[in-house]
């Protein structure tokens, strides 16, 4: 299966001009065969990105999305509108969303499934903060596991467009995260409870097999990324900080994983 790279610019750059620069620059970084790559620009950037995209091998992705689909929601943009745009993935449920903008699982589980209806991927990011994760591995288990309980139930084809980030919230640099993130063995166990977990729901319900993509996320660049990359659970790697540079991109996508 291909990796998944997948660049989150959070609310950078500033301006319009700006980020013109950085899509061209991307643009001219060849994705290679074995990886699918997805930028994540803000929405005012978001038309200038599929245009800049267009004849690349990159697929396009928006940081957030609400959960209806027309009407007076002032500020809000639904998966429809992102669709037209020329959007196919969505970052849902981002910790900075759940920890600055009060994001709760009920409201995030809303936005997948409308996301979803739309015809979008969803990223869904989960996550354990430090105070879990000091109590170990197995309390990091349990807390993510609980956040994606709260998702079902999903019918089997949902789960082929829904891939699951695991971001540790103390490993995101925006977070105060340690600069190598989690340990790739620890990301890659509790990428394996995700998969099993999500599968044995997909049995229950569905009566069939069902897999889901998984990432991990946090503090990744250009030296870790290999070595998450190698985990066999791990289907790929959510990109922050690191993303914003076009050099650092092209060598994580270049990695020799
Ligand atoms: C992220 O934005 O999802 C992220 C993991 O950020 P960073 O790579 O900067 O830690």
């Amino acid at each position: 299966m291909k990796k998944l790279i997948v660049a989150n610019w959070k609310m950078n750059p500033s301006s319009l001009a700006e980020a013109g620069r950085m899509l061209s620059a991307f643009a001219k970084i060849t994705v290679p065969k074995n990886t699918e790559a997805v930028v994540c620009p803000p929405f005012p950037y978001l038309v200038a990105a599929h245009k800049a995209f267009h004849g690349t091998r990159y697929a396009l992705g928006a940081q957030n999305a609400f959960w209806e689909t027309a009407g007076a929601f002032t500020g809000e943009v639904s998966p429809a509108m992102l669709r037209s745009a020329g959007v196919d993935y969505v970052l849902i449920g981002h910790s900075e969303r759940r920890k600055f903008l009060g994001e709760t699982d009920e409201e995030i589980a809303k936005k997948v499934r409308a996301s979803l209806d739309a015809d979008l991927r969803v990223i869904l990011c989960v996550g354990e903060p430090a105070a879990v994760r000091q109590k170990g591995i197995a309390a990091a288990r349990k807390f993510v596991l609980k956040q994606l309980g709260n998702f079902f139930s999903l019918p089997k084809d949902d789960l082929a467009r829904l891939t699951v980030a695991y971001e540790p919230i103390w490993a995101i640099s925006t977070m105060g995260g340690k600069p190598a993130g989690d340990s790739p063995e620890s990301a890659g166990d509790i990428a394996v409870q995700i998969k099993e977990f999500l599968s044995l729901r997909a049995k229950a319900e569905t009566g069939s097999d069902g897999s889901v993509r998984v990432l991990y996320g946090g503090s990744v660049n250009s030296k870790n990324a290999p070595s998450f990359l190698r985990e066999s659970a791990i289907d790929g790697v959510l990109v922050g900080g690191a993303s914003l540079h076009a050099n650092e991109f092209k060598k994580i996508l270049g990695g020799g994983f």
